[in-house]
Order: structure tokens, then sequence, then C-alpha cells
């Protein structure tokens, strides 16, 4: 990586906003916004206990991790054609595009859908069809990754892998998401080596809310390549040393760790700690819909709150392709663009 020539922090604002980026964290059902929730609610006659978009909007008030999961369960109930899937992937992608966002590996929740009747060839389809087109119409590069609701049985997982599997060209890899405390990795073990054999990439939330311990066994017991959050790894010397030594990336999520209060404040966030420490770590929105901003709003909130610098930032957008499952000379064309944008 190079140095920076001397950027002034009008630059540096320029630079959060246009530089290119990829987002390897963001959970498709957290984009629904309440103005999409309330249009397809009407278009499929399902009744939502909530008034108005505004009345919507003002529930989003969480304390922890469960008491906005479940808000977020109760609109996605709401999801049911393969347009509806269609249209909430295709309103992220243009916010996606609009920040900059040229590369993005987005998670999905099938539990959510098929629990409710929903098949997975309707959710994995509309889904698809809408990162096929962000390719075509918006250039943006767009994949899925199917992620396991951990508070549900590993039986479950299964079968929702035999589900998909008909459908293994369309997703890249699987994720492990949902409540963490009381649902270590290792609860996924059999699940996880059978998705490994089949050549998945492994990805797991970890160490958001739950311990260090939890970021050691996602590691060691389900082999995943990135880990979700792991903002939790400051509490572990030995564990920093290894994800540093390992480059084993980080998908870090400032504003959702606000708003779920992992931190009591945007300022005590520990993103510039990861970084010293020579770990790659990356910045993503969550479920942007419910935790107050995109892309961008993530990264210029969480520079004018902490004071991290522009070789940050270029290393923060570094760390994103770095840490992306993009084929080698994809990722090495990405690479240059960010250069490009930082060095000129
Ligand atoms: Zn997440």
């Amino acid at each position: 990586m190079n140095t920076l020539p001397p950027i002034s922090a009008e630059r540096l604002v320029d630079l959060l906003r246009t530089a290119p980026k990829a987002e390897l964290h963001i959970h498709i059902e957290g984009s629904l916004e309440p103005e999409l929730i309330f249009a397809l609610s009407q278009r499929n006659g399902i009744a939502i206990p909530y008034a108005s978009v505004d009345e919507l909007r003002r529930a989003y008030a969480f304390s922890n991790l469960q008491s906005f999961l479940d808000i977020y369960y109760a609109g996605a109930s709401v999801l049911i054609t393969e347009q509806d899937f269609y249209d909430m992937a295709w309103a992220y992608l243009l916010k996606a595009q609009a920040d900059h966002v040229i590369h993005t590996e987005i998670f999905f929740d099938p539990q959510t859908h098929t629990a409710r009747g929903v098949a997975m060839k309707t959710v994995i389809d509309g889904l698809y069809r809408a990162c096929q087109d962000a390719q075509a119409k918006l250039g943006v590069s767009a994949s899925l990754i199917l992620c396991f609701l951990r508070h549900l049985s590993e039986e479950d997982a299964f079968a929702t892998l035999e589900d998909a599997l008909p459908h293994r060209d369309q997703f890249i890899g699987v994720g492990l998401d949902s409540s963490e405390l009381g649902h270590p990795p290792e609860k996924f073990a059999r699940v996880f080596a059978r998705c490994r054999e089949l050549g998945l990439h492994l990805v797991a939330h970890a160490g958001e809310e739950g311990p260090p311990e939890y970021i050691w066994s996602a590691l060691d017991v389900l082999k995943v390549e990135r880990i979700d959050h792991g903002v939790q790894s400051t509490h572990d010397a030995a564990l920093m040393k290894r994800l540093a030594a390992e480059r084993i990336p980080l998908t870090v999520c400032p504003l959702s760790n606000q708003k779920l209060c992992v931190f009591p404040n945007l300022a005590d966030h520990n993103l510039g700690r990861l970084l010293d420490a020579g770990l790659c770590a990356t910045v993503n929105s969550d479920d942007p819909a419910y935790f107050g901003g995109y892309m961008n709003d993530n990264f210029l909130q969480t520079f004018a709150a902490t004071g991290l610098t522009a070789q940050h930032a270029y290393t923060l957008m570094r760390n994103s392709f770095e840490a992306s499952f993009l084929a080698p000379a994809a990722k090495r064309a990405m690479l240059d663009r960010v250069d490009a944008a930082f060095l000129a």
C-alpha cells in the first residue's frame, strides 16, 4: 500500500463519498425502507401493525439486538412474490451505486421467508435477477450469500441448504446471523463442514455482542474466511494477533454498533484500534434502513466522530476489496481504481 500525499479535510470528505468501495455485510431484508414495506403491504394485501410510514419509522428505537430483530421480521412479512424480492434488492443496489459501492456481497435470510410459505426459488430468483441487472445497468458487481438463522436449529439449517442446492450457481457462500448470545458458532459445525465440502465460501457473525470465544470457534470449528462484526476481539490480545497475522477480515458496521448500543457513542468505536493493530477491518451498513444509514453515512459519520485519517480511509477502501470473494483479476482491477482515487 502506498503512502498518501497530503489530503485536506475537505478532500477527505469528498474521497469518503466518491472513492470506489465494496460492501460485504448487508442484510438485504435490512434494507427495506418503511415506504417500500407500506407499498408491498398494499400490493400484497398484507396487514402490518403500523398505521403509517411515520409510525413505522418511529418504532425503529432499539435498545439491543433482539428488539431490532423483532421489528425486522415483522417488516419482512410483506415479501411474497419474486418481484417483491427483486424490488427490495434493486432499491438497495441503487443506493449502493449512489455511494460508489462497485462490488457488494449481499446476505439474505431464506428461513425468514420459507417459514412463511414462500418458496426458496422465489426468494433466490428475485434477488439474483436484481444482481444481474445491477452489473448490466448500474455497473455494480453483486453476489449473494445465504445466511442461516442461528436462533433456529442446525437441522433447520441443513433443510434450508438442501432446499437451496438446486440454485447453487446463484449464491457464492453461506453465513450465520440473527441472535448471537446463547447460539455459539459450534452449534452449526456440521452444516458448515458440509458447505465447505460443497465449495461454498464461509462467513459468520461473531463477536458483535458475543464474546471473543465465539470468534475463535467461528475460525477453528466453522473454518470461516471472514468474521462479520468481530469488534469484541479487542478484549483478547492473542486473538488480535492472530486476526492480524492471518489477515482475517472483519466486516465492521459502525452505525449498527451505535444503534444497538455495542458502543455507547460512535466516538468510542474501536475501528481505528482494529486498523492500527493491522487487522483487515472494513466498513459496512449491516441493516441500513433500520440503523440510520447506507455506506457513505457509515463512513462520513464514523470519520467525523472518531477523527480517523485519510490513510485510514485508504486502508478501509483497499481492505474492502482484499476481503471480498472476487476473482483475483477483478480484485486487482478494483484495487487499482482505489489507488487511482487516492493517489490522484
Ligand atoms: Zn449483520
